[in-house]
């Protein structure tokens, strides 16, 4: 299991102060690049997990979140000169209070829940007590808490450091990096002394964490009932359905004539098995 920095994205990692859908306004915060090139080498898989309610407010598509991730994904490689140095982003489009039908609804992955962090951790395979969230919000660091990783608020203010409890407020992403290096560096000399739990000076609110754990489960299944939902096997079903009733109503049509009567019948009775067939189908996928 490794270690991951989790990133926020938006005025942490580029420059937005609005709604950005257009891959061409990506710009990077200075010493991003770098800094994210320093975590890579001290072992840190970097994650990018940002709320994207733009989403649904409709001010952007899910398309161009994607394209504006490779953008910033290939600007950093370009500024530091390596390859894949972000390994993946996450991102949630769902807002409570959304104008898109869609994406209205609260979901466990939207910061201040730790949800989309757990999501990777589960994904990845990542170490969350040897982890660490650098966002500018108060809710980048409430999520990274309930997550149980440590935390740091990069330029905010006083109400927003006493409001969050990070481990440590900065001013700027350079300093961040190298506080988490420090750190880092530290607590395995500490480790090698004294073998204490990595994750010991950080307790996370484990009713909060299991709660969060349920929530994505609760969501995972909600998923898959929406996808069960409507499916081709199931629209082929009713069409059958809808033959073989109406071969019997043709059938009947005909009970003066024995002979055309029992056709009609058996051509219900075939239908009728090939839907119940495809029902089953169904369910099996
Ligand atoms: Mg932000």
């Amino acid at each position: 299991m490794e270690p991951a920095v989790f990133l926020d994205r938006d005025n942490t990692l580029i420059v937005n102060d609005g709604d950005l859908g257009d891959p061409r306004a990506v710009q990077l915060i200075d010493g991003v690049a770098a800094g994210l090139a320093k975590l890579r080498e001290a072992g840190f898989r970097l994650v990018v997990v940002t709320n994207q309610g733009g989403v649904a407010r409709g001010k952007y598509d899910e398309s161009q979140v994607d394209a504006v991730h490779q953008e910033i994904a290939a600007a950093v490689d370009r500024d530091a000169g390596r390859e894949g140095l972000i390994d993946r982003f996450y991102y949630c489009p769902y807002h409570p209070e959304a104008t898109v039908e869609q994406y209205r609804r609260d979901h466990p992955w939207r910061k201040p829940r730790p949800g989309m962090i757990l999501q990777a951790a589960s994904d990845m395979r990542l170490d969350l007590g040897r982890s660490w969230v650098i966002g500018d919000q108060v809710r980048d660091i409430q999520a990274g808490r309930a997550a149980g990783c440590r935390t740091v608020l990069v330029h905010a203010g006083n109400d927003a450091v006493s409001e969050a409890q990070p481990s440590a407020a900065v001013a700027t992403f350079t300093e961040a990096v190298e506080l988490i290096l420090r750190e880092d560096t530290t607590r395995d000399l500490q480790s090698d002394r004294v073998s204490s739990s990595p994750n010991a000076d950080i307790k996370p609110d484990l009713g909060q964490l299991k709660a969060a754990i349920v929530e994505l489960g609760d969501e995972l299944r909600m998923e898959r009932a929406r996808r069960a939902a409507f499916t081709p096997l199931k629209l082929t079903a009713v069409v059958l359905q809808l033959v073989a009733v109406l071969l019997v109503l043709l059938g009947l049509m005909q009970l003066g004539q024995t002979e055309t009567f029992m056709k009609w019948m058996i051509s219900a009775v075939f239908v009728q098995l090939v839907t119940i067939a495809v029902v089953q189908a169904d369910a099996r996928t």
